[in-house]
């Protein structure tokens, strides 16, 4: 389904991004994985090698444009341009707002919402050059609901929403395509390691009856990326098992 499209994946080294490069260069996608770290970045494309996958990663500073910018500059020197950039990188938050430092709450802004920022800004001019572009973001279901502490999470990722249809509409002249997948609860190393105590009661709030996988969301990606969401822009599409909580 992605066959020449050259795509960046940020947060790609494990979780629901490690799960999308795997999902993409399936699809015969060009991908540079993006992680925070150079270790964890070299062993994810050594994972992906033993399954006969290629991969190119970086592991910029999210939160430094300049860092951001050099690196966009290289992948397009070496690939010649970027059809997709998924905006995937977060991280969470869970203590009450007594216990939440303004340094806790800066980070996560920055990681979740500047990080997303300096990426768009780093591809958008190739984009606008190529007159085409996918640009896709990963939310959560707390952008819709909120959810009961840990505040920065929630606040970052309504912060997304509002970044994904004002793009979406700014970049639209340009043929660049601006959505976000906004991901239920999801089997990830995160929700894996919790008590079966705390899952269960959880499961039986989800109308489908399961928690989701990395690969539901690697899917969605995967249409959102593909000419068949070619009329789809600005929109937060839920992946969430119809979760409402
Ligand atoms: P994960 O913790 O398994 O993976 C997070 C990824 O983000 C990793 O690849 C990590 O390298 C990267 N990352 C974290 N901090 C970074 C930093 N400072 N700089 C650069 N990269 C950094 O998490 P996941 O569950 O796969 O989550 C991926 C995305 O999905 C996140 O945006 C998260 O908010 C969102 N999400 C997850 C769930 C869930 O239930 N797992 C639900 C809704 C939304």
């Amino acid at each position: 389904m992605l066959e020449e499209k050259v795509a960046i994946i940020t947060g790609g080294t494990r979780g629901i991004g490690y799960e999308t490069v795997k999902i993409f260069l399936e699809n015969k996608a060009k991908v540079i994985l993006f992680g925070s770290k150079e270790e964890t970045v070299t062993e994810s494309i050594n994972k992906l090698k033993e399954l006969g996958l290629t991969a190119k990663g970086y592991h910029p500073n999210l939160t430094d444009y300049k860092e951001v910018e050099t690196t966009v500059k290289e992948i397009i020197n070496e690939y010649g341009k970027i059809d997709i950039l998924i905006n995937n990188a977060g991280i969470s938050a869970n203590k009450k707002i007594e216990d939440t430092t303004t340094e806790d709450f800066k980070k996560i802004m920055d990681i979740n919402v500047l990080g997303i920022f300096n990426m768009i800004k780093a591809v958008t001019p190739y984009m606008k050059k190529q007159q085409n572009g996918v640009i896709l973001n990963t939310s959560s279901m707390v952008s819709i609901y909120g959810q009961p502490s840990g505040v920065g999470y929630p606040a970052s990722k309504f912060a997304v929403n509002g970044l994904t249809k004002s793009l979406a509409r700014e970049l639209a002249p340009y043929n660049i395509r601006v959505n976000a997948v906004a991901p239920g609860i999801i089997n990830t190393d995160m929700v894996s390691s919790l008590p079966k105590e705390m899952i269960e009661p959880l499961i039986k709030t989800i109308p489908l009856g399961r928690i989701g996988t990395p690969t539901d969301i690697a899917n969605a990606f995967l249409f959102l990326s593909s000419n068949l969401a070619s009329y789809i822009t600005g929109v937060i599409l839920s992946v969430d098992g119809c979760a409402r909580s």
